[in-house]
């Protein structure tokens, strides 16, 4: 049995992805699993998530300081802001954080999980660069082909 991979689990309903310290030996602690989006807090009217994340960590403690390593994957299905469609954003996101764990027994990554995520938002939301949005006079979607307004 390989006692330093932790499966996180599929949390659902849980709104922490805790890890307890003491489960953090020498050799460090691998994790890794699918958290809900809704736990994470990430889903908006704007943006939803139609699998859930997918999350692996490297945790290595040092007395009361804990490093994690973390990398995140997920889609995130968001609306263009030219279009109205919809349309999926892949996520890659890494990142390096330092807890302390002071007297408690668990430390929580969902923050740092959900900021990480948050981070690897695009600037602008299109569903493709070119986007040709939609018609002011219509409002028919130029991407599915001219509505005729133009030509008058
Ligand atoms: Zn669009
Ligand atoms: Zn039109």
């Amino acid at each position: 049995m390989d006692d330093r991979k932790r499966d996180i689990g599929n949390n659902q309903g849980e709104k922490a992805v805790k890890v307890c310290v003491n489960e953090i030996l020498k050799h460090g602690l691998d994790i890794e699993g699918h958290i809900e989006a809704q736990a994470l807090g990430i889903v908006t009217s704007h943006i939803t998530y139609p699998c859930p994340v997918s999350v692996r960590a490297r945790l290595e403690r040092d007395g009361d300081i804990i490093r994690a390593a973390i990398s995140i994957s997920a889609t995130a299905r968001m609306v263009c802001g030219r279009c109205l469609d919809q349309f999926d954003h892949g996520i890659a996101g890494k990142g390096d954080f330092i807890y302390n764990t002071g007297n408690g027994h668990f430390i929580d990554l969902s923050d740092d999980i959900r900021d990480s995520i948050i981070l690897e938002y695009p600037m602008r939301r299109l569903c493709r660069p070119d986007c040709k949005g939609l018609c002011h006079k219509c409002g028919a979607n130029l991407n599915q082909g001219p509505c005729g307004c133009a030509a008058e």
